[in-house]
C-alpha cells in the first residue's frame, strides 16, 4: 500500500517550501494540488472568462486536460500537452484558482487525478482538502498555518526578492480575503481534519517546521 501524507493550510502557511523538503528527505513524491487549480485558471483568463461566472467555467473545463510529469523530482503541471508550469506563479493565475475552485465541476475535474498519484506513489500531498476530501485515509495529515501577518510579511520579502515594489497592506488584504474564500465555500472548504496535528510556522524556521513534520510522519507509519 502507498503511503500517503496530506498536508492542508491556508495560503502562504508555507506548505510547498516544506513539502517539498520533507518528500525530498523521505524519498516520497511532492504533489502540488494548488498548481492544478491554477493551471485550470490560466486557461480560463487565455479564454477571457469572468471569474464569477459559473456556467462558462463549468463548460470550459471540459476542454481541460490536467496531466502531471516529474523532471529531476520536480512537478510539471501539463494543460493539454502544454507545460504550463512557469506560467501560474503570478497573482492573476492565484485569484482566478481561488475564485474558480470553488465550483463543483472545476474540483470534480482534480479529484480523481489526485487520488490516482496517491493510490500509485507515496506522495505528500499539498493543498486545501487533501486530509478532508481527497485523502480521508492518509497515514499522516498536517493542518499548517500561520498568522496573517506572518504569511503577509513572507510574501512580501518573496516579491521584494524578485525585484518587484509589492505593497504590504494590499498583499494582507488579499490574503484575509483568499482565507475567507477557501474557508467558507460550499465545496471542499479548507479545514483542519480532525484527526490532522495541527502546526503553527508562525515563529519556527524553515528547518524547524520541516523536523517537526518528520518527526509527525515517523510517529504516524
Ligand atoms: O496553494 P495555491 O495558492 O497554489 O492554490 C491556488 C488556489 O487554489 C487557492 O487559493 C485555493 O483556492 C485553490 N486550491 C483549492 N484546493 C486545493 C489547492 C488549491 O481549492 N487542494
Amino acid at each position: 500500500m502507498s503511503m500517503n501524507v496530506a498536508i492542508d493550510g491556508p495560503a502562504g502557511a508555507g506548505k510547498s517550501t516544506i513539502a517539498k523538503k520533507v518528500a525530498a528527505k523521505m524519498e516520497y513524491i511532492y504533489v502540488d494540488t494548488g498548481a492544478m487549480y491554477r493551471s485550470l485558471a490560466l486557461y480560463f483568463i487565455r479564454k477571457g472568462i469572468n471569474k464569477d461566472d459559473e456556467a462558462k467555467i463549468s463548460e470550459a473545463v471540459k476542454e481541460c486536460d490536467v496531466t502531471i510529469e516529474y523532471e529531476d523530482g520536480q512537478q510539471q503541471v501539463l494543460l493539454n500537452g502544454e507545460n504550463v508550469t512557469g506560467l501560474i506563479r503570478t497573482e492573476e493565475v492565484g485569484n482566478m484558482a481561488s475564485s474558480s475552485s470553488t465550483y463543483k465541476a472545476v474540483r470534480a475535474k482534480l479529484l480523481d487525478l489526485q487520488r490516482k498519484l496517491a493510490s500509485e506513489n507515496d506522495v505528500i500531498m499539498d493543498g486545501r482538502d487533501i486530509g478532508t476530501v481527497i485523502l480521508p485515509n492518509a497515514q499522516a495529515k498536517i493542518f499548517l498555518t500561520a498568522s496573517v501577518d506572518t504569511r503577509a510579511n513572507r510574501r512580501y520579502k518573496e516579491l521584494k526578492d524578485k525585484g518587484e515594489s509589492p505593497d504590504l497592506e494590499k498583499i494582507k488584504k488579499d490574503i484575509e480575503e483568499r482565507d475567507y474564500r477557501d474557508s467558507h465555500r460550499d465545496e471542499a472548504p479548507l479545514k483542519q481534519a480532525d484527526d490532522a496535528v495541527l502546526v503553527d510556522t508562525s515563529d519556527m524556521s524553515i528547518d524547524e517546521v520541516t523536523d517537526r513534520l518528520i518527526e509527525i510522519i515517523k510517529s504516524k507509519i
